[in-house]
């Protein structure tokens, strides 16, 4: 029985197909989506897909960098500290990863030495080559095994010829020639319109092409991403000097919704050309699956019906590009949950700071349907914050805080209706005579000792919400499973003064000890409420989250 089990795995195995994502030309030019879209489609004609990112940096996490540089930190049910595409790639196929879908160049060198230290090298000399790519090849066999996937895509992070990726393609070079026709090369690359020339080029991706040559790899397909779409001299001459053919170069102008980008993938014969060049049987173009992803496609372009939702925080001073990307699963989770409602969600930015300077300013916030405070860290812009939680609670604007969002509602609870003046975070000020929030006992030792990084309350726990709540009605259930990220909980000291005065802890850890969810019951206020965990990361288009279709609600409601 076991043997047949062995068996069957190694047939499995030997049939899985290895899909690489590179990226050519200049960062950013939707390599993760591109990688999530393919993922979407294939799984979608019915393979089992997961997807694996990898990141060049030494970081072992994504949880130790400045989210206004790199992005989101996206965390996963396991606690795993990641990348924002590995969003994308939950988001679009709809299923949960795990830390063994994440590598970085600093996990890979970890695992290298520790292995090289418990002399697991049987006294060879460990070399960078091949030492470290069979180590990269190791966790992508992994991460295959972990999913028992007909296909894995993985997504190597950078661009091609920069130093910092080579040996991640040189993993991908040894795979290809081990499996051969198993493993596929995608090159998302980028063709510039110079406006004084308004012409496309396709010179840079010949460059990118031949670039990655030198490292021993064809790509297989070009998706030649581009303001507007590619015509066919374009595609001709990329076939002809790029070496694939013609009907291999796809064409990928921007969009006004990431989510037509499967669609528009399938229209360009992107997946049966897949399953063709590897030998997969796969289903029609069109099934269920891709069915459903087209509705939601189709709600992302609703036009009217807009609800205004301001997000107050710190960090908003840089420009919409890098916020867009620091909070990208909190503005995708308003987003779904708001098409769901036949609404259309518009987000403004706004830096809490300028309330903080002059607070006749927090009188613009009624213009809003509904405000969000998003996860946050420091004591920058905080009292700005307390002031925006106290306008909503007392202008019954609907408001939904989010892990610091909600330490943040509690403490303007406290101080304002409890009169605890003083109420404040440790985190904020240690020395503050009400510490309504405090650092989590098993935080202490890890703080004191500088132990920073991946030691947060990180990743799923189970919740137990109370009958009849905001919260509890929502979500249809009493009992759920949320992604957590923070140092700092509800002391529970002043638990019994805030219910009291009216604060309801409709969300408790299984054990009664940690506050999840603080509300206020729907007869004293549209929607406030606050969640310690981080909703945003498990909404999904197919599966918007309740909470903010909740919020949603209510904000249609105000208005
Ligand atoms: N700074 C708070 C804490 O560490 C909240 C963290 C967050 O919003 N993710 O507890």
């Amino acid at each position: 029985m076991k043997e047949l089990s062995k068996k069957k795995l190694e047939n499995k195995t030997s049939n899985c197909k290895y899909i690489f994502v590179v990226g050519g030309v200049i960062s950013g030019v939707g390599k993760g989506v591109t990688a999530s879209s393919i993922a979407r489609i294939l799984s979608d004609r019915g393979q089992r897909v997961t997807a694996i990112k990898i990141d060049p940096y030494i970081n072992i996490d994504a949880g130790t960098m400045n989210p206004t540089e790199h992005g989101e930190v996206f965390v996963l049910d396991d606690g795993d500290e990641t990348d924002q595409d590995m969003g994308n790639y939950e988001r679009f196929l709809g299923v949960d990863l795990s830390r063994a879908n994440y590598m970085t160049t600093g996990r890979v060198y970890q695992s290298v030495i520790e292995r090289e230290r418990n002399l697991e090298y049987n006294g060879a000399c460990v070399q960078v080559v091949p030492h470290i790519p069979l180590e990269v090849i190791r966790r992508i066999e992994k991460a295959r095994d972990n999913a028992n996937a007909d296909v894995v895509l993985i997504e190597i992070g950078g661009t091609v010829g920069e130093y910092e990726n080579i040996l991640f393609l040189e993993a991908a070079r040894i795979m290809k020639l081990r499996k051969s026709n198993s493993v596929f090369f995608v090159m998302v690359s980028y063709l510039p319109v110079p406006g004084n020339i308004g012409e496309m080029k396709t010179k840079p991706t010949q460059h990118a092409v031949r670039t990655l040559n030198a490292s021993g790899i064809q790509p297989d397909i070009i998706i030649a991403r581009s303001k507007m779409p590619l015509d066919e001299k374009r595609k001709e001459k990329l076939s002809m000097f790029c070496n694939v053919p013609i009907d291999h170069v796809i064409s990928a102008p921007d969009v006004d919704s990431i989510y037509d980008i499967p669609i528009n993938f399938e229209k360009e014969g992107l997946g049966d050309m897949i399953c063709d060049t590897v030998g997969m049987t796969c289903g029609p173009a069109v099934n269920e699956g891709s069915l459903k992803w087209k509705k939601f496609a189709h709600s992302t372009h609703v036009k009217n019906n807009e609800v205004k939702i301001a997000i107050v925080g710190k960090y908003f001073n840089t420009g919409d590009f890098t916020l867009s990307d620091s909070y990208l699963s909190v503005i995708e989770a308003i987003k779904y949950s708001g098409y769901a409602c036949g609404s259309k969600p518009t987000l403004t930015w706004i830096s809490s700071m300028d309330f903080e300077k002059d607070p006749n300013k927090l009188k613009e916030l009624s213009k809003y349907d509904g405000i969000i405070v998003p996860g946050g860290f420091g004591s920058r812009g905080i009292e700005g914050i307390l002031k925006t939680i106290e306008y909503a609670r007392k202008n019954n604007i609907p408001y939904f805080g989010l892990c610091y969002g909600m330490q943040l509602l509690v403490i303007e609870y406290a101080r304002n209706v409890l009169k605890l003046k003083d109420a404040n975070t440790r985190e904020v000020n240690p020395n503050a005579k009400d510490i309504v929030i405090d650092v989590m006992e098993d935080q202490k030792d890890k703080i004191e000792k500088k132990k920073m990084g991946g030691s947060m309350r990180l990743g799923a726990y189970q919740a137990v919400l109370k009958k009849g709540s905001i919260a509890g009605k929502a979500y249809k259930s009493l009992s759920i499973s949320e992604r957590h990220r923070h140092r700092y909980e509800v002391n529970n000291e002043y638990r019994e003064a805030l219910e009291e005065a009216g604060l309801v802890f409709s969300g408790l850890s299984p054990d009664g000890k940690l506050c999840e969810i603080a509300e206020l019951p729907e007869s004293k206020h549209p929607f406030f409420l606050g969640t310690q965990f981080h909703p945003e990361f498990k909404a999904r288009p197919l599966a918007p989250h309740p909470l903010f279709t909740a919020f949603i609600k209510a904000c249609q409601k105000k208005k």
